[in-house]
């Protein structure tokens, strides 16, 4: 889930190929060794990823081992447009593409007594089938908007070669995020805050004097619609240069990422 989430980062850790290539026998940054030159003693890459060869954000946790670890100092820690890879190196996989669409219904999961609220009628959640039926659907309700969105781009567009769906899904990637942050910040700014009270009370001590951080109803409601709104904003745009098709082409996709964000603020803000 990192992994996938680390694409869209603004900061890149790489290695300058030249260098490696010209100047370098021992590879101590994914294979550790003793103290050499300037590098320190390692356990090299715990991902064994070689940071010249790194092609997304998705193999490398940013632990800095490689950057100790070379003598050539030829690794480096850029500043890069967020989620570049996607539209110039990326190479898409089925296995994070489900990931992501298995995210996405992961919020409208932990949110099934507000859907049933929405729907104005019992699930019957209490009941081990009905509740697992329900959470089916719901984990594959974004995955088929998204599907049925696809569908409609090249039924509209049949003269033009569409993108396939593979890579036009790392498009939603924003808005996954998106809804995640919002659905968290909820327990963020709320059960969070009261972490100490709690603590203390799990050992019988006195709660009376000690702070409690909870944003008001307002504030969270509104954090969670401007994180949904600029999600939607940023799919938008990263769908665009995915794609590099018209924003006509495209209009499907984007109606998909508002209509799911509009569910999502709705079971979640209470939009
Ligand atoms: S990053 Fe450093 S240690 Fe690794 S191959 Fe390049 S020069 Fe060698
Ligand atoms: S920063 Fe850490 S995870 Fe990333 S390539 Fe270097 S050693 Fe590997």
């Amino acid at each position: 889930m990192n992994g996938l989430f680390a694409k869209l980062s603004m900061t890149e850790l790489r290695a300058q190929q030249g260098i490696c290539s010209a100047s370098c026998t021992t590879y101590q940054c994914y294979k550790g060794g003793p103290e050499k030159g300037e590098g320190q003693e390692t356990n090299g890459c715990p991902l064994y990823s070689h940071p010249a060869q790194l092609e997304d954000n998705r193999d490398c946790v940013l632990c800095m081992t490689c950057l100790k670890a070379c003598p050539h100092r030829s690794v480096e820690l850029n500043l890069r447009p967020p989620g570049i890879e996607l539209w110039t190196t990326h190479t898409p996989t089925y296995a994070e593409v489900c990931l992501l669409f298995l995210l996405f219904g992961a919020v409208c999961l932990h949110r099934l007594p507000e859907i049933e609220a929405i729907l104005g009628r019992s699930l019957h959640l209490d009941h081990f089938g009905w509740h697992t039926g329900a959470s089916v659907v719901v984990l594959m309700i974004p995955g088929a908007i998204a599907l049925a969105a696809h569908q409609l781009i090249r039924f509209l567009r049949r003269t033009v070669k569409s993108r396939p769906f593979l890579e036009l899904a790392y498009g939603y990637l924003p808005i996954v995020l998106g809804a995640n942050i919002a659905h968290y910040l909820q327990l963020g700014l709320t059960e969070a805050g009261r972490v100490v009270p709690v603590a203390f009370a799990t050992f019988g001590l006195g709660t009376a004097s000690l702070p409690i951080f909870v944003a008001h109803p307002a504030v969270i409601a509104f954090l969670q619609s401007v994180t949904l709104v600029v999600a939607v904003f940023l799919s938008v745009v990263l769908t665009q240069k995915i794609a590099r098709q018209s924003f006509w082409t495209l209009l499907p996709q984007h109606l998909a990422t508002g209509a799911i964000a509009a569910g999502m603020g709705q079971i979640i803000v209470g939009w």
